[in-house]
């Protein structure tokens, strides 16, 4: 027969028994007992060391297992981590329609759902445009710089939202149908519109930041894919390929042009490395609205609507796949992977069309013009 626990009083040099227990500990999970009230008092200052100690070792158990969707089975190896609060932007700075819209709702862009009239833009809107698109740039490159191994995407949110406040710029995607963060951060096989979290990243991820301002009535929207320390040699070229597939396609735009040849250019160049091309997400013009006319495709023999004129902006945004092309999305609702837990890479730029070709409005603005991961090739 086991002997019944025998408790003593915990304060240093006291051995008197003891049943009176500290409450806080009983709620922690734990117990400790002390003979009298003035011992638990004379006690105080470094018992309590243990309750923190605790709660901070529960938060740590908590993250390791944050799982918001149990029954959910991911494609691939990556897993959500708990978000940061909404960061507000300051009433000084001019705000698109939705960012107030209890459900994000962009009013001025549904009222042109289906229109596939493409907007030409006049010298005023043009120089608005340049403006929005260059501020866009300067953030982009802000991300980049602290894209790093152990760096968290909420981190990099946070420099995104900062960077953006500096210039007078609204972070485009902050309540956007209610995407609560200020960029989007896509790692390994996530393919678009991943939410910023406090994942650290890992050596050899690959993560996109997408980056989108409103600035005084204008959107200016690009992306970059990066390396986190040091990444596969297959990863690496899936990132090579599908700059060099967005480049290819921006050397055929000039007035006259289809908007739907730009899918046959970029998939023939995918397809003669042996990756693939997503199909749910396209690019899409961009100016005063964040996503409107037209509607552009990056696979090949696709059915996109309108020719090219002088005066049209938007982007091209190829996002390709190690694997199968086929995506699907998280229970938030946002995040694309892919269906087989392959990764995922993506550049975007947004153009302007000139009468003798395109502008690439969000081109980097340093000596080579180069994207950022071939600094580190
Ligand atoms: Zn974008
Ligand atoms: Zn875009």
């Amino acid at each position: 027969m086991a002997d019944i626990m025998k408790h003593s009083c915990e304060t240093q040099g006291c051995t008197k028994p003891a049943a009176l227990q500290c409450p806080n500990c009983i709620k922690l999970g734990m117990n400790s007992y002390f003979c009298s009230q003035d011992c638990f008092k004379g006690s105080w200052k470094s018992h309590k060391i243990i309750h923190t100690l605790a709660k901070a070792a529960e938060n740590n158990k908590q993250d390791e297992g944050y799982n918001p969707w149990p029954g959910y089975t991911f494609t691939g190896a990556l897993r959500p981590f708990p978000k940061s609060e909404k960061r507000p932007v300051p009433d000084t700075i001019k705000r698109p329609d939705y960012a107030d819209h209890p459900r994000g709702k962009s009013l001025s862009e549904e009222q042109l759902r289906g229109n596939t009239t493409i907007k030409v833009l006049d010298d005023e809107e043009i120089e608005g445009m340049k403006v929005a698109t260059r501020l866009g740039r300067e953030v982009l490159d802000e991300a980049a710089r602290v894209c790093d191994v152990g760096v968290t995407t909420d981190e990099i949110d946070r420099i995104v939202h900062e960077a953006c406040i500096e210039r007078e710029c609204y972070p485009s995607p902050l309540n956007y149908y209610n995407f609560p963060k200020s960029c989007c951060t896509s790692v390994n096989e996530v393919i678009c519109h991943g939410i910023p979290d406090l994942r650290p990243l890992q050596d050899g991820d690959l993560c996109n930041v997408d980056v989108t301002v409103y600035h005084r009535g204008f959107h200016g929207d690009l992306n970059e894919t990066f390396f986190v320390g040091n990444v596969k040699e297959q990863h690496k070229k899936l990132v090579q390929v599908t700059y060099e597939s967005l480049m290819k396609a921006i050397d055929i735009v000039k007035p006259g042009e289809r908007y739907r040849e730009i899918g046959n250019v970029i998939e023939k160049h995918v397809r003669s490395h042996g990756f693939s091309v997503v199909r749910s997400y396209c690019g899409h013009g961009i100016h005063r609205l964040f996503h409107t006319a037209p509607n552009v495709p990056h696979y090949a023999k696709n059915n996109a609507v309108g020719v090219m004129k002088a005066g049209h902006c938007f982007t091209i945004e190829p996002m390709i796949s190690e694997g199968t092309w086929r995506d699907c999305q998280w229970p938030d609702d946002w995040t694309a992977v892919t269906q087989d837990g392959k990764f995922s890479a993506q550049f975007e730029q947004t153009l302007l069309v000139t009468e003798t070709g395109c502008e690439i409005l969000t081109k980097r603005r340093n000596g080579t013009g180069l994207p950022h991961f071939m600094d580190k090739m």
